[in-house]
């Protein structure tokens, strides 16, 4: 089956399918920022930034300014609120910054004119709602489901099923179009969504890419192939 034959939803993974994620090196210069500010240990903080990725995409540290005052106090740190503020705005202006580029978004807006309606099911921290509404992304996605406010990350049915429900579309009648971290794919697929994997070289920067070649289904190597494939 090709692509062209299925129907008008496209649910995408966000980091490294529509906008970059960021480098490991890049994640641990905004850390090493960030500690700075909170006046703990570079490597420490950087560690346990990465380590607690899983409890900070499912939400369990609450928010932004909570979730770093908790990492700043496991390394051994007591800031002050005003280092905590000065921390999170340079975590947020990190976030606003992958956020920004819009290398997809011509793609997304020639779909948009033909009737397409988008969803976006991402696994991320606090950071991403916030910055969510600056971005030219709000104006071209219809619906969201950011795993930190649901609780669940792929590949979890239910944070699906949340974009879905709020589409009001069935899953089987939506393209899962992502990167394939998570193991979203296959989450995808279970459902009954017709996953496709993007691998654009472009949009390649980080460690997430490890264990994509299993997937044995659908490929496409740039938005433009989506496009061009609806257009058939
Ligand atoms: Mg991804």
């Amino acid at each position: 089956m090709t692509v062209s034959q299925r129907p008008r939803t496209i649910i995408f993974d966000l980091y490294g399918t529509l906008v970059l994620g960021g480098s490991r090196l890049q994640r641990d210069t905004v850390a090493f920022q960030m500690a700075d500010a909170l006046e703990v240990d570079r490597t420490a903080f950087a560690d346990i930034v990465r380590d607690t990725f899983d409890a900070r995409v499912r939400g369990t540290m609450g928010g932004l300014s909570e979730t770093i005052s908790e990492l700043a106090q496991r390394v051994g740190g007591s800031p002050t609120s005003r280092q905590i503020a000065l921390a999170t705005e340079q975590r947020l202006e990190f976030c606003r910054g992958l956020l920004s580029d819009s290398y997809s978004a011509m793609h997304l807006s020639q779909m948009k004119e033909r009737g397409y309606r988008f969803g976006v099911v991402t696994d991320c921290s606090a950071e991403t709602p916030l910055s969510w509404n600056s971005s030219w992304l709000r104006d071209v996605i219809d619906v969201v489901a950011f795993s930190c406010e649901l609780g669940v990350r792929k590949p979890d049915p239910e944070i699906y099923l949340a974009a879905t429900r709020r589409l009001n579309v069935q899953p089987d009648e939506c393209v899962f179009v992502g990167d394939g971290g998570s193991n979203e794919l296959y989450g995808a697929h279970e459902l009954g969504m017709a996953a496709t994997m993007l691998v654009d070289p472009n949009l390649v920067d980080t460690e997430r890419f490890e264990g994509h070649s299993s997937w044995d289904g659908t490929i496409i190597t740039s938005l433009a192939e989506l496009v061009s494939a609806f257009n058939e």
